[in-house]
């Protein structure tokens, strides 16, 4: 026979198998079987084991419940699903077994705990499913309500959830993983932000998948109508988008199921089209270092975090949307850069704005509490102060004449205080609520005259009980008599062993101590009821007056976000600008031509490594015709991937609406950047490296229209020089000559051999990175100049690294010999610094025979003539040779 308890919990639990279930028993949430394990590993908590029927020790594991945050935010981070299953009824009060049902279950896509959430980044949760070589995909950030859903081609689902991030990808239970998150379609590349939880599904997704039925359209369509009590999907303009719809419902269908009680109030869904902004791919993101920066993913030398200068927690979100969602169309860039240059010109305006957002909570995700239902007293006052910023904010952007400036009037317009919702706060929660609702200090005095009463009555009913003791001392005449309270008797009075001669006839004993006797009058228990019946009335009211307060602010809902927008978008402008004054940036002119010319432009996150004055700028010149492609030769560490990086940062900063770092920019707007660098290392995904850049680069050539902007990096250099060579030469040869291409590129390459190609492409125009020999060792000049480099200066760089004197020194000889037996058609440059070399050929044992035959094939090959397909005959043949012993 097992307990109640026991029966009570496996029925609950059986609804809830995938997730951990925290069963609440007084003032504990409670693990049992299975659960407790698990919990107690995940949580490095003790477990235990409880009697729950006769002969049944249960293994358990518990958490104080007012622990419960902090746990969760572990259990949800390593992954895991909680269920949280509450009391309904009060034990104090409820004959026999307590209600106990589940009114919320918590998952990594669903969390509002403010303890779990990154202030400047969205947690967003997804929905994706699939048909007909169509996705339909839907995210929500129920913290702040945003809502929207698109329909677009499978090849742009990856980069599209690439910039989503969500912490939580819903998707239709299948036999078969889906395609796009097969192991091939590189699963585990999915960028797991370290304040993400790690990705249970071994696709390397975070999946959830539910009942292919909730994906059902009229299922899905059903649970939209009702979620927003509405009759058509109409004013959405998605009536005839069945994947859109499909996705969208699915959110809210599993909303509904893991918020129980108040299920998180949503914006209007927003259908979008993936048309008006450009595609980042992972690799494009990484390699611009657009979110984290290099190997170790560190946020503090990304873009983002040299560019986000933003005040508040909704600024800091926008900013990071806008940088993965770059635009299209000039119009609204040059909005965005109309209101960049206000601030930026009005130094006075910006500081203004910038000092009130400083103090601006985070009026979404309040908002997004309030309608959860999970809002605290002190929301509701920062809610209050939120509110009545937006009038003094407005007033920063006014101008002389009282009206705003042309390029902010819409901002300003969009900085309404939402008046009633202040007013209703103003009038129902205290100044400053002190304690937890239900304690009687949250709500106004004069709010309710029904809790006044209440609480002056008990404030009377205390008053009459603290008075007692003065008056019953000089009634008896006992001088150390003393009212006192405790759990099982309530108030009494006590009097000690001395003086009981003294008690009168109307106290009635309840307590005999050793010291003394305890009584109590009527009169005492008159108020002591008085006292307790008032608390527990005040608390209850006191609960059901702020959630009413509550639920009638979700109301407001539209003109409070509204709000929160324009000042989110207030912040990201004062932030490009302020970034902008402080680093020297300009607006860069945008045009729909096909030019992109640039003065002195820097890279803004290298600039900054490096301080003040230390950055050497560069022009870039690029166009349709005879400059489409520049090919960038010098040596390693010169700053050839600054150079290639900063141009398409400053292109992509300029369809963000920012302002960039350079001189003077013209920017033809292009509809996609692509980059690609070679010998990256990609050990994560177990792929071959060079296999990946191949893949890669063939997506480029692909994809690329005569509008994109591509950015390689050191292509063919994960293979031998020769493979490599001839696959640079041939993609660069298929960039110009193509004509669905005609893109223009920045190719960036060691193999100073490709110079050449700039005799036979119009097109290709070289430039190679400047610089000197200073008593034999190489000095970087960090500038761009016209023309190839006529070596690679490996040696020189091998030097600098510190490679052993010996080493470096026997470099040399080879090198000199190698040049001696030089390749047709190039000279051997007689280089000075070899001059400076000390002769050592005495330390070393040769490395290279230039007498053998396999030698002199080698050295005699004219590589930059050969075409791909000769080269790799010709490296055929030599293996032949070599395996006959050369
Ligand atoms: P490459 O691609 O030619 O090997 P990088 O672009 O990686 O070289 O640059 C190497 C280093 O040189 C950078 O880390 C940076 O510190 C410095 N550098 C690059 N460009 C500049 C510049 N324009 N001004 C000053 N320092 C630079």
């Amino acid at each position: 026979m097992v307990t109640p308890v026991r029966r009570q919990y496996l029925k609950i639990k059986h609804s809830y198998p995938d997730a951990l279930l925290l069963f609440r028993l007084g003032d504990f949430y409670e693990t049992f079987d299975d659960d407790a394990h698990l919990a107690a590993r995940e949580l490095e908590i003790t477990l235990t084991s409880r009697n729950l029927g006769k002969n049944l020790k249960v293994p358990m594991a518990g958490i104080p419940a007012h622990a419960l945050e902090s746990h969760l935010a572990r259990l949800i981070k390593k992954g895991h699903k909680v269920a949280i299953c509450e009391q309904l009824t009060d034990p104090a009060l409820s004959r026999g077994l307590v209600e106990r049902d589940v009114v919320r279950v918590v998952t990594p896509g669903t969390v509002l705990e403010t303890a779990l959430l990154e202030q400047k980044a969205n947690n967003y949760l997804a929905a994706v499913v699939e048909e007909d070589a169509a996705v339909g995909l839907a995210y929500v950030d129920i913290t702040t309500g945003e809502f929207a859903a698109t329909e677009l081609p499978p090849e742009k689902l990856l980069p599209e959830l690439e910039r989503i991030a969500p912490a939580e990808i819903l998707i239709p239970a299948a036999d078969t993983p889906p395609a796009w998150a097969g192991i091939d379609g590189g699963g585990s590349g999915y960028p797991s932000r370290p304040d993400t939880p790690a990705a249970a599904d071994p696709s390397g997704y975070p999946l959830t998948r539910l009942n292919p039925a909730t994906f059902d359209l009229d299922l899905a369509r059903e649970a939209l109508l009702a979620h927003y009590a509405i009759r058509s999907l109409e004013s959405f303009g998605c009536v005839d988008r069945p994947l859109t719809i499909r996705a969208a419902g699915a959110i809210v269908d599993y909303l509904g199921q893991t918020y129980k009680a108040a299920q998180p109030r949503l914006a209007p869904l927003s259908v979008y089209s993936t048309a008006g902004y450009m595609l980042l791919d992972t690799q494009t993101r990484r390699n611009l270092e657009l979110f984290a920066a290099g190997r170790w993913e560190s946020r503090q030398f990304s873009l983002l975090a040299a560019l986000d200068d933003t005040r508040t927690a909704m600024g800091g979100r926008l900013l990071r949307r806008w940088l993965g969602q770059p635009l299209l169309e000039r119009a609204e860039l040059e909005r965005r850069l109309d209101a960049v240059a206000h601030f930026f010109a009005d130094a006075f305006c910006r500081s203004d704005a910038r000092a009130l957002l400083g103090s601006i909570a985070d009026l979404e995700r309040i908002l997004g509490r309030i309608q959860a239902g999970t809002a605290m007293p002190r929301d509701l006052t920062a809610l209050k102060a939120g509110l009545a910023a937006a009038e003094p904010l407005a007033a920063t952007l006014a101008g002389d004449g009282g009206a705003a400036a042309e390029p902010v009037a819409w901002l300003s317009r969009q900085l309404a205080p939402a008046p009633a919702a202040a007013a209703l706060i103003d009038e129902a929660i205290a100044a400053e609520p002190t304690g937890s609702v239900g304690e009687g200090n949250i709500i106004r005095k004069g709010f309710s005259p029904e809790l006044d009463e209440l609480k002056s009555a008990a404030r009377d009913a205390r008053g009459f009980i603290a008075g007692l003791e003065t008056r019953e001392r000089a009634r008896t005449g006992i001088r150390n008599l003393r009212v006192g309270y405790n759990q099982v008797f309530g108030y009494y009075i006590e009097v000690s062993k001395s003086n009981l001669r003294q008690v009168p006839q109307d106290y009635i004993r309840r307590q005999t101590l050793s010291s003394g006797e305890r009584y109590i009058v009527p009169e005492l228990k008159e108020y002591e009821s008085l006292v307790l019946n008032a608390r527990e009335r005040i608390q209850e009211l006191e609960r059901s007056l702020f959630r009413q307060v509550c639920s009638q602010l979700g109301g407001y809902a539209e003109p409070i976000g509204r709000l929160a927008a324009g000042i989110a978008a207030l912040d990201v402008f004062a932030a490009l600008a302020e970034v902008a004054v402080r680093y020297d940036y300009v607006r860069p002119r945008l045009n729909d031509g096909p030019v992109i010319s640039i003065r002195d432009g820097r890279h803004p996150v290298v600039e900054r490594t490096l301080g003040p004055g230390a950055y050497v700028p560069n022009d870039l010149q690029l166009d349709k015709d005879d400059a489409r492609i520049i090919l960038l030769t010098g040596p390693n560490m010169a700053g050839k991937s600054t150079y290639i990086r900063q141009t398409a940062i400053i292109v992509l900063l300029a369809q963000i609406g920012s302002f960039v770092p350079a001189a003077a920019a013209e920017i033809g707007l292009v509809d996609r950047i692509f980059t690609r660098v070679g010998l990256q290392d990609d050990l994560t995904t177990g792929q071959s490296t060079f296999m990946v850049e191949m893949e890669e680069t063939a997506a480029i050539l692909n994809q690329a229209t005569p509008r994109s902007l591509v950015v390689l990096d050191e292509i063919g250099r994960g293979t031998s020089t020769y493979d490599g060579l001839s696959i640079a030469r041939s993609v660069i040869e298929h960039l110009h000559n193509d004509p669905r291409l005609g893109c223009k590129s920045l190719f960036a390459t060691h193999y100073h051999e490709l110079t050449e190609l700039a005799q036979t492409l119009p097109g290709v125009r070289n430039f190679s990175v400047a610089v000197t020999e200073e008593e034999g060792r190489v000095v970087f000049l960090h500038r761009i100049v016209p023309g190839g480099a006529d070596r690679s200066y490996g040696v020189h760089v091998a030097q600098l690294a510190g490679l052993p004197r010996a080493v470096v020194s026997r470099a040399w000889e080879v090198l000199a010999d190698l040049e001696k037996s030089a390749l047709p058609g190039r000279a051997a440059a007689p280089s000075p610094s070899r001059r400076a070399a000390p002769a050592a050929a005495d330390l070393q044992m040769p490395l290279f025979q230039p007498e053998q035959p396999l030698t002199a094939a080698v050295l005699a090959l004219d590589i930059p003539n050969l075409t791909p397909l000769e080269a790799i005959n010709k490296l055929y043949e030599l293996q032949e040779q070599a395996r006959q012993g050369g």
